[in-house]
């Protein structure tokens, strides 16, 4: 069977196609400010008028009559962009006849890194822009194990980088920066519970940065602050589920200082740890096509009339039958 997926939630317009055995096509085209964070509206205008040029580069590779599913990615995300993927999709499953499948991001993310990776029942770190969580699953639903009370470490991360006139997107900005970084400044460190929160991290990592100090040593200390606070979290999860594999997922994934750091508590619990390739850690249409795929498999297609995108759209509420 092959599907095609298309992400629109946040900055990327993306197109993937896959069957069982592989990705066979992808394609995308990223948003980028002009000057500060992703603004919805012209997110979604973007999107909107890269949409025909990515799907002809997928049907270079694809013969759209070999499709057997279309998949869009329904939720979480910003509404204006959701509604753009979630469109196109509609237009091409009823154009084609195909049937529909409505595919929750946070999940999709999950299930391609465990499909690229092998890893059969880990617990997952998922960190994005607008995401933080830990994830694994019980019974026939992933749970969020604990979460960002407030905004994701992508998004920190951002802040921090534009507040120092570095270009979005500003996480590989800071860890170039961080590279350099020679001294540890404490910061403020906030667990509560299983929970995380960075808005007063960054703050107070802008603080510094305004109060004179090497803006190298303040990307160091704010990126092993916040990575400290992640991997905490994610070693008590598998400590207390009992489960022997680490997943990291989600653009933020991409660090190699984050990488090193749970793969080093990885080794100290014997446990393995699994990172997909950077090309699927992002947002991107493959792993809405995969996990459509496996949705479609599993009688979880969706009625046109029915296909509403849910910005506030959370793991727990798909049941997880394969
Ligand atoms: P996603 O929404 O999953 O595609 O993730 C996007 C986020 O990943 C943005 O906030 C980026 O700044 C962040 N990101 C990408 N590469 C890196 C990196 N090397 N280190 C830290 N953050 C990154
Ligand atoms: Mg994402």
């Amino acid at each position: 069977m092959i599907s095609l997926g298309i992400e629109s939630t946040a900055w990327n317009f993306s197109v993937g196609v896959v069957d069982e055995d592989g990705v066979i096509a992808l394609a995308g085209d990223a948003y980028r400010p002009k000057e500060g964070g992703i603004h919805p509206r012209e997110a979604a205008q973007h999107h909107a008028e890269v949409a025909g040029k990515v799907l002809r580069k997928v049907f270079e590779k694809v013969s759209p009559e070999d499709l057997d599913v279309i998949c869009f990615s329904q939720g979480p995300g910003m509404g204006p962009c959701l509604r753009i993927g979630a469109t196109v999709a509609r237009a091409i499953a009823l154009k084609l006849k195909k049937p529909l499948v409505g595919v929750n991001h946070c999940l999709a993310h999950v299930e391609i890194g465990r499909w690229m990776t092998g890893a059969r029942d880990p617990v997952a770190l998922y960190v994005s822009g607008g995401n933080s969580q830990v994830i694994a699953r019980k019974g026939n639903r992933y749970r969020v194990f604990g979460e960002t009370l407030d905004i994701g470490i992508g998004n920190a991360l951002d802040k921090f980088a534009r507040h120092l006139n570095l270009p979005h997107p500003g996480g590989p900005r800071v860890e170039e920066l961080a590279r350099n970084g020679k001294r540890y400044i404490e910061m403020p460190y906030v667990v509560k519970g299983m929970d995380f929160s960075f808005s007063g991290l960054v703050t107070y990592a802008m603080n510094l940065v305004d109060r004179g100090e090497r803006r190298e040593d303040v990307a160091f200390s704010l990126q092993e602050t916040a990575f400290a606070m992640l991997v905490e979290v994610t070693e008590r999860a598998m400590a207390y589920l009992e489960k022997d594999e680490c997943l990291l997922v989600g653009g933020v994934g991409a660090n190699s200082r984050l990488q090193e750091m749970l793969r080093i508590m990885c080794e100290d619990r014997n446990a393995e740890f699994h990172a997909p390739p950077r090309e699927y850690m992002g947002d991107n249409g493959a792993m809405i096509a995969y996990t459509g795929l496996l949705m479609h498999r599993h009688g979880m297609d969706v009625d046109v009339e029915e296909s509403h995108i849910n910005p506030d759209f959370r793991i727990e509420e798909v049941e997880v039958r394969w």
